[in-house]
């Protein structure tokens, strides 16, 4: 077997790892490239505080009915990208996929530096990108449910730090080796050129290459159009979510204002880079607790940009062709 060969017995050329197994990107559907359907942040670090904690525990007996909800709506697929050590589950992955039949896509995750898990403390970019290969390829946690997507890889408000780099080297060296994409959390959009910068130093393509978190506050168009020159993905992630956030104290944007840049972006013919997801994963997005809820991407949000001009080509390109792109395997 020459090594071309033992690389595609372990990855998926050409297919899109979800946690059920390997499946082709075609034909494929309305896709949440970014939520998380069970975690728990250490609320111990930041941006969360102690606070938080009970509004940042998301299970699995809370999502299910989310998800069966989005299903409903046409939902076809879920990227869940809950970091490692922030109480990621794939068992329960599985469990959701199997009941709700959508696909899910797990994520290979190191968040900001304050998040990052013990398990990478003193290892270099060679070892750090050993363990994101074996979650691809052998499974993650020990579970043999294996990861089909890298990320979120984060950073956080101050520039990037050194162990962020290393992170974001190990990520590249990981992509390139399994064929699968990174995507990222940039917090409120910054250091997202530099994220880019880092990950192609390696020599990883940008088309592998999702920059997200790109709509908390107002969309910053000029940003997005630099993401896309440069040749990588750029995310809306938080669609549905209007509320005013102490933790990050900013107040989020409206769906209204999101929907109209997607509208300027379709016009300059840039949304071919552009992917539109929801980043569920606290209580108050949940649709029991007067949130907006999984669905709304696949609901609420098609209508709102469908009434400020967003043409449906476009909202499928973002939301079903370009999601399916990034996720299947080089
Ligand atoms: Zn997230």
């Amino acid at each position: 077997m020459t090594a071309a060969e033992a690389r595609a017995a372990m990855t998926a050329p050409g297919l899109i790892r979800t946690v059920l197994g390997d499946v082709p990107p075609e034909p494929w559907g309305i896709t949440n490239a970014h939520a998380h359907l069970v975690g728990g942040a250490d609320t111990s670090k930041p941006p969360f505080d102690t606070t938080d904690a009970a509004e940042l525990i998301m299970t699995i007996e809370d999502s299910l009915p989310e998800l069966e909800e989005f299903a409903r709506a046409g939902g076809f697929c879920l990227v869940d990208l809950t970091p490692m050590g922030m109480g990621r589950d794939p068992d329960a992955l599985v469990r959701a996929s199997r009941e709700t039949g959508v696909h899910i896509v797990a994520g290979a995750g190191i968040y900001h530096e304050a998040h990052h898990p013990e398990a990478i403390a003193g290892l270099d970019e060679d070892r750090i990108a050993g363990m994101i290969v074996r979650e691809i390829t052998e499974g993650m946690d020990g579970s043999g449910v294996r990861a089909g997507i890298i990320g979120e890889q984060g950073t956080f408000t101050g520039p990037m730090t050194e162990r962020e780099k290393t992170v974001f080297r190990a990520s590249a060296l990981a992509a390139l080796e399994t064929g699968a994409a990174v995507t990222t959390h940039t917090h409120l959009g910054r250091n997202a050129l530099d994220q880019i910068d880092v990950l192609t130093s390696q020599g990883l393509p940008p088309d592998q290459i999702v920059i997200g978190h790109l709509d908390d506050g107002e969309p910053d168009l000029d940003l997005i159009r630099e993401i896309i020159a440069r040749g990588a993905w750029a995310q809306f992630d938080d669609i549905g979510y209007e509320y005013y956030t102490e933790r990050l104290e900013i107040q989020m944007t409206t769906d209204v204002v999101r929907a109209r840049k997607l509208a300027r972006l379709a016009e300059e013919g840039l949304c071919d880079q552009v992917i539109l997801a929801s980043d569920f994963g606290m209580q108050r997005h949940l649709r029991a607790r007067g949130g907006p809820g999984l669905v709304v991407l696949a609901d609420g949000f098609r209508k709102t940009a469908l009434a400020e001009g967003v043409p449906v080509e476009i909202l499928d390109r973002c939301m079903i062709d370009n999601p399916a792109t990034v996720l299947t395997m080089k």
